[in-house]
């Protein structure tokens, strides 16, 4: 049997489950041991890049099939010409009060489009393209803290009982004693949510009016797009000093702080 090159040779630990999100995860360590802190800036600045390409290709395609499109009607083309100009135009004016309404700290749309709708779709497609170029993890940390921000910007409260605490299940010892410590103190109830069907399954049973969620950048983003358009969510991201899915620590002091934002 032929030798697979050294590069290739893939050694993946079998103490833990990895979620889907890191079936790729070759076993190494992760970049700055796990630690994908990025300013929200950087979300931006990929958004903006996404909103180009997705542009572009809408552009492109449209370039490449203009011949065709002249043969249904003489004026189809300079009907989608202008139908894409006018998308175009208004995506921009939308990513502009998204940054102005970040930058000054205000909530300049109603939610149904920042962080609720479009929001979360610009997200994920973000994270996309970021992916392809190998800066998914530090873009989607970023993105969350961009989320949260406009989030906590509608100053929403709710009872102690009407908050859900969702952790996951890679949590360190240490780390989860502080979180039952935290929810303990504020009388919040706590899931470990193993995957994404089962958090959407509690939220549905249980019909909190708001989420703190705790995960990794990856699950963070998908979790938000399918949870955070129905229910208002504050998502806190990991430090992953393992590796992915095991001995997961994070930030105590802002999870308090989001628990507060919403019950006290
Ligand atoms: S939240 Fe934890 S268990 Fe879930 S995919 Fe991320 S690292 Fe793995």
């Amino acid at each position: 049997m032929a030798e697979l090159p050294r590069a290739q040779l893939i050694h993946i630990d079998v103490d833990r489950r990895l979620g889907h999100e890191w079936d790729e995860w070759d076993g190494r360590p992760l970049p700055n041991q796990g630690n994908y802190d990025s300013p929200p800036a950087l979300f931006f600045a990929w958004s903006a890049i996404t909103l180009v390409i997705l542009l572009g290709v809408l552009g492109l395609g449209l370039f490449l099939l203009a011949p065709r499109l002249q043969a249904v009607h003489s004026k189809v083309p300079a009907v989608l010409w202008s139908a894409l100009l006018v998308i175009g135009s208004l995506l921009w004016v939308w990513w502009g009060v998204l940054l102005l309404s970040h930058q000054l700290n205000r909530p300049l749309l109603p939610e149904p489009l920042a962080e609720r709708g479009p929001f979360l779709r610009l997200m994920r497609l973000t994270s996309r393209v970021a992916d392809r170029f190998g800066r998914r993890d530090w873009v989607e940390n970023s993105a969350v803290k961009v989320y949260n921000a406009l989030a906590v910007m509608r100053g929403r409260k709710v009872g102690q009982g009407e908050l859900l605490l969702l952790i996951p299940r890679c949590l360190s010892k240490v780390t989860l004693d502080g979180v039952l410590g935290i929810a303990g103190k504020y009388g919040v109830p706590v899931f470990v949510a193993t995957r994404g069907q089962l958090a959407r399954r509690v939220i549905r049973e249980r019909r909190p009016r708001a989420v703190v969620a705790v995960a990794c950048e990856r699950d963070m983003v998908s979790g938000l797009h399918d949870v955070a358009g129905k229910i208002p969510v504050l998502g806190l991201t990991m430090t992953l000093p393992s590796g992915p899915c095991k001995d997961a620590s994070l930030d105590l002091s802002r999870l308090e702080q989001w628990v507060r934002t919403y019950v006290v």
